[in-house]
């Protein structure tokens, strides 16, 4: 995200009222949503276009603001979303309750306008800094796509959830074909270019929300496809390997009749149970990377357990 770009913030009130007096000072600043009950509130929170900060109100039927906020808290997706408390609740319990949950800051009606925008300030510049930390410790700086600390989490929370729901993982590796001759015979900037170029089209070839590509390391890349049978997860290798053929990134080698960069695929699928590890996942996508590279490179080979 961008600091020159809006932030969006998410007002959280059952009186529109509010809102509105709310939502007219802040739109010229910041992007503005609001929700009129704490089910919506979570809801645009875990969307794809979460908001940088919310403003919650405490007393509001079915579900209070306390409540919202700890669930908004409990959720990995959602916990890092600063909430400042806004209410009409001004006890010193209240309040104490507010910052203990998690909240970033607590206002007391009634409030001064230029105070909640100066504190709605400070928090939006803090969580600019902490989204570009989050960056950097999770994001490839070449190619954009998530690092290799960041796919150890995600794989691990996968890995998670298909033991909880009985269902399948799949893992993809994938590696780029002689790129030691491109780089030879090209330069390090030409790999680093077409490392970008392959990373984006496999990125773009994994549609659904559920799945990832990450740098494994190198020139070698890996997907996770969560709830996906093996016949799918193939489907979906063998669309990676044709996807980036078609970039027709230039690597003449004598083994490559095409003379174009290629990749070869290793796809694992497994029905893990209480106790599969990362490490038995991984060891067997490498096995089956290990056979599209010897049976000729540019293909896809699979694996089930
Ligand atoms: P194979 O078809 O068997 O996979 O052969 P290969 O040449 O692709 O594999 P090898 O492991 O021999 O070479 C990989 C090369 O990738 C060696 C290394 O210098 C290069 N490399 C690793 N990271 C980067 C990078 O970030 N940028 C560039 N330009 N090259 C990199
Ligand atoms: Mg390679
Ligand atoms: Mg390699």
């Amino acid at each position: 995200m961008s600091s020159q770009t809006k932030q969006t913030i998410l007002i959280v009130d059952d009186e529109p009222l509010n809102i509105k007096v709310l939502s007219q000072a802040l739109s010229p600043w910041y992007r503005v949503k609001a929700a009129t009950n704490g089910r919506d509130a979570i809801n645009i929170s875990s969307s794809e276009d979460p908001p940088d900060l919310i403003l919650l109100d405490i007393s509001m039927p079915d579900m209070d603001g306390y409540q919202v906020c700890q669930e908004l808290k409990s959720s990995h997706e959602t916990k890092d979303i600063p909430i400042i408390f806004l209410t009409g609740k001004n006890s010193t319990e209240d309040e104490a309750k507010g910052l203990e949950l998690g909240a970033a800051d607590y206002i007391a009606k009634p409030f001064s306008l230029p105070i909640v925008m100066a504190r709605i300030r400070n928090q939006i510049l803090l969580k600019i800094k902490t989204d570009m930390l989050e960056k950097l410790v999770s994001v490839d700086s070449l190619t954009e796509v998530a690092n290799r600390r960041r796919f150890d989490e995600l794989l691990t929370e996968e890995l998670g959830r298909s033991i909880r729901s009985n269902g399948f993982l799949s893992v993809i590796m994938i590696d780029v074909d002689f790129f030691k001759n491109l780089n030879d015979n090209y330069g390090h900037a030409a790999g680093d270019v077409c490392l970008k170029q392959v990373a984006q089209s496999l990125k773009n070839t994994v549609r659904r929300s559920a799945d990832s590509i990450a740098r494994y390391g190198g020139e070698e890349f890996v997907a996770i496809l969560p709830d996906i049978t093996h016949d799918d997860a193939l489907a979906v290798a063998e669309k990676l390997r044709e996807n980036v053929a078609r970039l027709e990134i230039r690597n003449p080698t004598q083994a490559n009749k095409n003379n174009v960069v290629t990749v070869s695929l290793g796809v694992a699928t497994v029905q893990p149970l209480k106790g599969f590890n990362e490490d038995a996942i991984l060891k067997l996508a490498d096995k089956a990377l290990y056979e599209a590279k010897q049976s000729g490179r540019n293909r896809v080979c699979g694996r089930i357990q």
